[in-house]
């Protein structure tokens, strides 16, 4: 079958044909995937940064943001059927550690991720437990279905840091920090500013109606945050750049108590002054990892059904899954918002 994969250890991404998975296990399904999302994460695995080259195994089936048709059950599986359309929750928790046994499976102990620990949905097939499988409403289509994994980032994150009624900073446009910024509003936000120095990505932000656009290569950003919140700062940040110096920006004028949702994955080690930044101003700083399960899913179903336009604003691009190139060239420019890699001609075409 048809795989996108991380065929050697280096800059690049490679197509590859591998054997179809030999039927799904027990406990598990096989998807037929339709369509895909490109996040962030397979971005760091395609510049092989530090820290997918310290994580990925190669050769590793990439991709986790999907939309799929079942097509086969494994042994005792009893809660779906062949022929439903899912997407699924990338993480696979153990379901045994303290974590997942109080709720809190997002931060499990033995986490594995497709297209991260385990084969991917870059891929005709991809096998998955049935009991991450989420059902997709007929009403949304498949290119938002595909991307039900970001938006949750965004969703946890926003719901996390309780913006309703703040004054919000988002830093980083890329299609999490937007999908995070049409959510804020959503949730009664008082102001909503983003932070992106990219031009089409601050375009697309522009588009979502937000109270303040700014670019830290440009703008003066705190004199015009400053301003936007008379002079008291975000009370909550939302930092999905991943980039230290952005951090140590916001941080110098968050407000007093301010909440910090860090949800961007640092290239490396980010220096701060804990003591200026943090301690003396009762900053609350809090880690942000994937979705909850299975609140997040339930929130991001409402809002996807209530929202088609955001979505369709925060997708740029859809793609025939074996343009991946492209696709991956165009986040190096950052000349996209979310791109969606389409699978049905390939399903079509080993079908037939
Ligand atoms: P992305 O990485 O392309 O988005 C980052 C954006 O930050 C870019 O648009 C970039 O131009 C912008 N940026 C760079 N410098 C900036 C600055 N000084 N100020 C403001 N913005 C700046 O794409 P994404 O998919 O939205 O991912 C965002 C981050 O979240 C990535 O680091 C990704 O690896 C990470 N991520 C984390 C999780 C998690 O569970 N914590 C899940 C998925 C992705
Ligand atoms: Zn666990």
């Amino acid at each position: 079958m048809f795989t996108i994969a991380k065929t050697e250890a280096t800059h690049g991404i490679w197509s590859a044909d591998q054997q179809r998975p030999a039927g799904p296990g027990r406990g598990m399904v096989m998807v037929d995937v339709i369509a895909a999302g490109i996040c962030g994460t397979d971005h760091h695995i395609y510049n092989w940064d530090s820290w997918s080259s310290g994580r990925v195994k190669t050769p590793m089936v990439i991709g986790h943001e999907f939309v799929g048709i079942i097509s086969a059950l494994g042994e005792g599986v009893t809660s779906h059927k062949i022929g439903e359309r899912v997407s699924a929750e990338c993480h696979i928790a153990c379901g045994d550690c303290r974590f997942c046994r109080t709720g809190n499976a997002h931060i499990c102990e033995n986490t594995e991720i497709i297209g991260v620990d385990k084969p991917g949905a870059f891929a005709q097939q991809v096998e998955i437990p049935a009991s991450n499988l989420w059902r997709i409403p007929d009403a949304i289509p498949d290119y938002h279905a595909a991307v039900f994994d970001p938006v949750g980032n965004a969703m946890h994150m926003v719901s996390t840091a309780k913006v309703t009624a703040k004054h919000v900073l988002i830093v980083g446009g890329g299609p999490i920090g937007l999908f995070a910024a049409a959510i804020a509003k959503a949730h009664g936000a008082r102001t909503v500013t983003m932070q992106e120095p990219n031009a089409s990505r601050a375009t697309i932000a522009e588009s979502l109606d937000l109270d303040l656009v700014v670019n830290p290569r440009v703008d003066d950003c705190a004199r015009r945050i400053l301003e936007l919140t008379e002079d008291h700062g975000p009370e909550v940040i939302l930092e999905v750049s991943g980039n230290g110096a952005a951090l140590n920006a916001a941080l110098d004028i968050a407000a007093p108590g301010a909440v910090v949702a860090l949800l961007g994955i640092p290239g490396g080690p980010v220096e701060l002054d804990l003591g200026a930044k943090v301690v003396m101003k009762g900053v609350s700083l809090i880690g942000i990892t994937g979705r909850r399960m299975y609140e997040t899913w339930y929130q991001v179903e409402a809002f996807m059904l209530k929202n088609p336009e955001l979505m369709d604003k925060v997708i740029t691009h859809v793609l025939p899954a074996t343009e991946f190139g492209h696709g991956f060239e165009l986040m190096d420019q950052g000349a996209c918002g979310k791109i969606v890699l389409d699978f049905q001609q390939i399903q079509q075409r080993l079908s037939a």
